[in-house]
């Protein structure tokens, strides 16, 4: 089995679910006492939001530049920053590091290909929702047809996550809201929505909704596990 690195604290309450999620992929692959090999460096996420919300998002990029070192030299093979919206500084990140890093928006637009899906909707920070970074490679390298909420909503969504979800806050009036947008994204064409963000899973399941939902932090997870278990031979 390779060793995962992850890049995490953005928020801690989604890093949480990773670290579930791949030891669990790792158990029902292998069985028994399997775990995985798991490197976490966390950051803290206040120093980082302070950073991008002064608008230096190379000081962002520099940070998770700086953090992502430390993962390598912990002896990482793979590297996962468990966050769509950090994507953003994805390419200086990649620029840092040996190790690869494995995209969070490759693995989903993967995932939504192998369902025969060509049109989707996408939930997010307003920065995933509207940024070439994320929603332009959706489109541009995977051909995807992206629909987004009108403005309203993506603010909507944007400040669920960061004055909720983030700090682990779940309302049942911000579930009906998000299952109300999903809707709509269905009723303008959408076959299946993206929760492109890593806390949405808190607030909405599968469960919830008859309309595929692409759970990013799940995909991502899944991504990392196959990767460990299948790409070449095991780390001592
Ligand atoms: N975890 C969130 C995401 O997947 C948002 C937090 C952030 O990194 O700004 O986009």
């Amino acid at each position: 089995m390779k060793t995962v690195g992850l890049l995490g604290g953005m928020s801690w309450e989604s890093t949480g679910l990773y670290y579930r999620l791949i030891n669990e992929g790792v158990r029902d692959r292998l069985g028994g006492l399997h775990s995985a090999r798991i490197i976490l460096v966390s950051v803290n996420f206040r120093e980082i939001e302070d950073l991008r919300e002064a608008g230096d998002w190379p000081g962002v990029g520099r940070a998770l530049a700086h953090a992502a070192r430390k993962v390598e030299v912990a002896g990482a093979d793979l590297l996962l920053v468990c966050t769509n919206t950090m994507h953003k500084v994805a390419p200086e990140i990649q620029k840092a590091v040996g190790i690869p890093l494995l995209h969070i928006a490759d693995a989903t637009a993967e995932r939504i290909l192998a369902r025969g899906i060509r049109t989707v909707g996408l939930l997010g920070t307003n920065f995933t929702m509207e940024e070439d970074f994320y929603r332009g490679r959706l489109i541009d390298k995977y051909g995807l047809t992206v629909l987004v909420p009108p403005k309203p909503d993506r603010d909507l969504v944007h400040r669920v996550i960061y004055e909720e979800l983030c700090l682990g806050e779940v309302r049942d009036a911000s579930r009906d809201a998000y299952l109300r947008i999903i809707e709509d994204l269905r009723d303008a064409g959408a076959e299946g929505v993206i929760e492109g963000c890593t806390e949405i899973v808190m607030l909405v399941r599968q469960a919830h909704t008859e309309i595929p939902l692409f759970d990013t932090t799940a995909i991502h997870a899944e991504a990392a596990v196959a990767w460990m278990l299948e790409e070449g031979p095991d780390a001592t």
